[in-house]
């Protein structure tokens, strides 16, 4: 490349002077050999990367490594693009945009091994499920963290996809126990993405209505209507739900039984009352931090600002802690087959309390 730099610098001085003018044609004869015999090498290297990220691909190699040839590509790019911009007023420039074209091509070629990628992320996080599915036990501690009151927005601040960006960066999943009015309100595609992202997606009743204080009627309807909402949404009908401040009774029960709905609670020792907090985010990281236990389910709402600016440092203390994350389902379903059971009462990784 440097070569070829010269050459043009040398020729731009001499331009004008006739009596270089012979002595520069050769020069730019050699150059265009060079330079066809530079693509040519690019192109054959190029071939040779995307064969080897096939390989390694196949090979069922780490992500790492995977990213790694891939950058290789990617860093290969610019010497292709440094070529053509080194003679963009040159004859050679229409064989070069030939060339061009050809580069265009490669990645084309990269999307393959982009695709690739995908599927060696795939078989990664295959494997982290797999070692995700050891048992919830003391040595290898599981938590549930669950966020209420959801899809959430604060004026301009989309509270939820805040949240949900900072679950993906840390591979984190959760339950979230939702409100209908909350979907209705125009966060369809929030409640989407949570769904898509791998999270549990549960009911949380349409309007927070307290079970307990109001007649069969509403309450029936009110799990319904958020039932439909969710399952037209996701295709997926919540096996979860949470009654409003946590309140229910034998007929909040039955109903829910009916509707093939587990009732889920929370670990008390460990949720740490995020509703008291809205300035101070501090004593919400500390109190989960102090009491998370194996198997505990964790109450904490996505409507709250202080909340979400703790959970990075609330999933990095949990983690540091040896705890692995679950949805409340995947959690409850190491208790045996029949759990989570429709109409049954669950606060943590154990029989339902009644
Ligand atoms: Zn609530």
């Amino acid at each position: 490349m440097k070569k070829n730099g010269k050459n043009i610098d040398n020729r731009n001085m001499h331009f004008n002077n006739a009596a270089h003018r012979h002595s520069a044609r050769r020069r730019k004869n050699k150059r265009t050999r060079l330079i066809i015999f530079s693509v040519l090498a690019l192109i054959l290297a190029a071939l040779l990367i995307a064969y080897g990220i096939r390989s390694a691909a196949n090979s069922s190699d780490t992500e790492t490594t995977t990213t790694e040839t891939v950058e290789t590509t990617t860093q290969e790019q610019p010497a292709d693009d440094e070529t053509i911009t080194q003679d963009p007023t040159d004859n050679e420039s229409d064989e070069i945009s030939d060339t061009q074209e050809t580069t265009e091509t490669e990645p084309e070629d990269a999307s393959d091994p982009e695709e690739t990628t995908e599927e060696a992320t795939e078989e990664t996080t295959a494997t982290d499920e797999t070692a995700a599915q050891a048992p919830p036990s003391d040595e290898s501690p599981v938590i549930a963290l669950t966020f209420d009151d959801g899809p959430a927005v604060d004026g301009e601040d989309q509270l939820t996809e805040r949240l949900l960006d900072i679950l993906a960066e840390e591979n984190v999943s959760a339950t979230f126990f939702v409100l209908g009015s909350q979907i209705d309100a125009g966060r369809e595609a929030t409640l989407l993405r949570t769904y898509q992202e791998g999270h549990e997606v549960a009911n949380h009743s349409y309007s927070h209505v307290i079970f307990t204080e109001t007649d069969e009627q509403r309450i029936r309807d009110e799990l319904t209507r958020t039932n439909e909402l969710i399952e037209n949404i996701t295709g997926q009908r919540p096996r979860l739900m949470r009654p409003p401040t946590g309140a229910y009774n034998t007929l909040v029960k039955d109903i829910s039984r009916e509707l093939d709905l587990a009732i889920v609670n929370w670990s008390w020792q460990s949720t740490p009352q995020d509703w008291n907090y809205h300035d101070n985010p501090e004593p919400i990281l500390e109190h989960v931090l102090e009491h998370a236990a194996n198997g505990h389910i964790v109450l904490l709402h996505d409507t709250n600002r202080a909340t979400l600016e703790i959970m990075p440092s609330m999933i990095a203390g949990l983690k540091e802690k040896g705890f692995r994350f679950m949805t409340v389902s995947e959690l409850l379903s190491y208790l045996d087959d029949d759990h989570p059971e429709a109409g049954a009462v669950y606060t943590h990784f154990a029989p339902p309390i009644e």
